[in-house]
């Protein structure tokens, strides 16, 4: 079995992002600079925020941090974020989730130009991606298309099952593996055989949200699995979607949590900024 290590994946990428940023501002004269809004008071959407920052600052990349109170309102927070989209110092926006309930996410993201949603999350951008067109890719899935990459996996033919069908990683992940010429099933809580349809998978990608909730009879031997799932035990400790210690004996790549898809999460949200100011540039200079 071989361990897939994001953490250290992710350290390449930032360095590879730094010489990126500074031939950036060599040529532009500017930073690559990315914005990040975080409204209220959630501890894990902070410690998120202030990831995200440290890894801008690895990677080169001028961040722009927007901290407001919880009873922030739908208004502040759209003319922050409309105000952010005008700015040409920022070239990617994002807006920490989940919001504080009295906000409308929705109509604060649309806000959000596809050209500086650097969290593929718009209704633009996942178009593209259901298109086969050039656009922004939400970061998971992209973090996890990555890693297949670098660790030689190939995907082409292969049976690919995603358990998770949400906006933000089941399904952008199900058509990157389709994309890559995967036959790719997706899993949800209305499947019929669970444990059947992963049975048949090559590559298992699990973004369920339950913990250590894939175990080993529900693995077939050598495949590949990818944990997306960012949960706590019972005993609060953070660990994965898969039963990590009992699919390793089963799988012939396997990613670890933490130190998997998290880290590669961030290094492709950096990733998404600086190819956001490049094609801003670009655009600009035609
Ligand atoms: P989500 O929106 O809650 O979606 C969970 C998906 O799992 C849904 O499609 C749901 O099916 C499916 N599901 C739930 N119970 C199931 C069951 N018993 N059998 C089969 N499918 C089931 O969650 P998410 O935002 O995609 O996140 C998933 C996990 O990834 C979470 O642990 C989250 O913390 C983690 N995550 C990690 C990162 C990272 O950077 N590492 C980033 C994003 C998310 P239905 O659609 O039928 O309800």
């Amino acid at each position: 079995m071989t361990l897939i290590d994001g953490k250290a994946t992710a350290a390449e990428i930032r360095a590879e992002l730094k010489t990126r940023s500074s031939a950036f501002e060599e040529k532009y004269g500017r930073k690559i600079g990315l914005a990040v809004v975080l409204i209220g008071e959630d501890p894990a959407s902070k410690v998120y925020v202030r990831n995200k920052i440290k890894g801008c600052e690895e990677a080169g990349i001028r961040s722009f941090a927007h901290y407001l109170p919880e009873n922030t309102s739908q208004t502040q927070a759209e003319e922050l974020v409309a105000t952010l989209a005008e700015d040409e110092n920022v070239h990617g926006i994002l807006v920490q989730l989940p919001l504080p309930k009295h906000l409308e996410a929705e109509r604060i993201l649309a806000k959000i130009p596809a050209a500086k949603d650097v969290d593929g999350f718009c209704a633009e951008n996942i178009g593209k991606l259901a298109l086969r067109e050039s656009g922004t890719v939400a970061c998971t899935p992209l973090g996890v298309m990555e890693l297949l990459k670098r660790y030689h996996i190939p995907t082409a033919g292969k049976n690919a099952v995603v358990v998770g069908r949400s906006n933000i990683v089941g399904r952008p992940m199900a058509l990157l593996l389709l994309n890559a010429d995967a036959t790719v099933t997706i899993c949800h809580s209305r499947t019929r055989d669970l444990k059947a349809e992963c049975l048949r998978a090559d590559i298992l990608v699990a973004a369920i949200g339950k913990p250590k909730f894939i175990t080993e009879d529900m693995v077939k031997d050598g495949a590949v699995v990818i944990d997306v799932g960012m949960d706590r035990d019972e005993n609060g400790k953070l660990c994965g979607d898969v039963d990590f210690e009992k699919v390793s004996g089963k799988a012939s790549y396997i990613t670890p949590v933490p130190g998997g898809i998290g880290p590669m999460t961030i290094a492709m949200l950096l990733s998404n900024t600086c190819e956001a100011a490049e094609r801003s540039m670009e655009k600009k200079n035609q």
